[in-house]
């Protein structure tokens, strides 16, 4: 089934007087457990595409629909029991980790936000469980996030949006910053994620070594249009 699509989806910067059409009049579908990538340019509109599906920023044209509902409006408007299943991994995951607060609690914060985990007991113990579900020693809960590695980080990321129980996962260049071996075990965690818990994964990188390894399909985007669509091994190959 397909778990999120957008239709003729249209982002702007920019007053009415001097617009930035990101994204412009894009369409596609991805399907639970398929991971979709997104390429292109810096520049082309990836970011705005996964801001605007992840309800961070609000489209000015076109719909996108979520299996369970339709995911029109910003994320502060959605019903937590939507906006809980679109979950957005950074590309730098210290940018969404408070450094003054303990993994443990990065991970806590949204199982209570999202209601994913009822007591604060139950949602110390999912968090625990998060945390190994990513690789990582249960036993981090009360590090801080300076304590822990780029890549462990990024695992965090995972684990804070994996909080919100979600079918969707957009992740928005998040091997870019990490070196090419901790690269690796990222993308093989993705990877098995999106196995075990069918997650429709829209998964943006400028990498196309890395996007060749993960995706099954691949939409091109270049000034904000897509320029091309297909399975992976069509897109790359040589015309
Ligand atoms: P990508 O992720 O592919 O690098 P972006 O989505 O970041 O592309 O950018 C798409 C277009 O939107 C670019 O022309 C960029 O300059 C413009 N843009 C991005 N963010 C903003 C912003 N906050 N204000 C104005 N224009 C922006
Ligand atoms: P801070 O430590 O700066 O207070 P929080 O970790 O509390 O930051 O997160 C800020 C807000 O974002 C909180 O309302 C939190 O519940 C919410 N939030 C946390 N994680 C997510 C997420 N993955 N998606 C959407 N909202 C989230």
């Amino acid at each position: 089934p397909v778990a999120v699509s957008a239709r003729d989806l249209t982002v702007d910067y920019g007053s009415s007087r001097a617009v930035t059409r990101a994204v412009d009049g894009v369409s596609f579908e991805v399907r639970r457990g398929e991971v979709l990538a997104l390429v292109g340019e810096s520049g082309s509109g990836k970011s705005t595409l996964a801001w605007a599906l992840a309800g961070l920023r609000a489209p000015s044209g076109g719909a996108m629909t979520h299996e369970s509902g339709d995911l029109a409006g910003p994320a502060r408007k959605r019903p937590l029991s939507l906006r809980r299943r679109v979950q957005l991994v950074f590309q730098n995951a210290d940018t969404s980790l408070n450094p003054r607060r303990s993994v443990g609690d990065a991970v806590r914060r949204p199982l209570r936000f999202f209601g994913t985990a009822g007591s604060r007991a139950e949602a110390a113990a999912r968090a625990r469980q998060l945390i190994s579900d990513v690789r990582l020693d249960p036993a981090f809960v009360d590090r801080l996030p300076a304590q822990l590695s780029g890549g462990q980080r990024q695992r965090i990321g995972i684990a804070r949006a994996l909080a919100g129980e979600p079918d969707v996962l957009i992740a928005d260049e998040i091997t870019t910053a990490l070196d090419v071996s901790v690269q690796a075990d990222v993308l093989r965690l993705l990877d098995d994620l999106r196995r075990e818990r069918e997650l429709a994964c829209l998964f943006i990188s400028h990498d196309l070594a890395v996007v060749r390894g993960i995706a099954d399909r691949v939409v091109v985007l270049r000034n904000g249009v897509v320029v091309e669509e297909g399975p992976t091994d069509a897109v790359f190959a040589d015309p």
